[in-house]
């Protein structure tokens, strides 16, 4: 895993780590749960974040990816 890890620094220009759909709750600011890349962030160029470390987003899902 070592030669991919500089691609997730440098990609955290233009997406927001935390869902910008997700502030409904009315929560001071970021919340208290962590984010992780999806499954496919390497290998399908997936932008999404998930709440399982090494799971699938919902958009991979319905794709039929995992
Ligand atoms: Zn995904």
């Amino acid at each position: 895993m070592a030669p991919t890890e500089n691609t997730q620094t440098t990609h955290s220009s233009s997406g927001k780590p935390a869902g910008s759909q997700a502030s409904s709750s009315g929560t001071t600011s970021s919340g208290g749960y962590y984010k992780y890349r999806c499954k496919y962030f390497l290998s399908h160029n997936c932008n999404n974040w998930v709440y399982v470390n090494g799971s699938p987003c919902a958009n991979c899902c319905a794709e039929g990816r995992d």
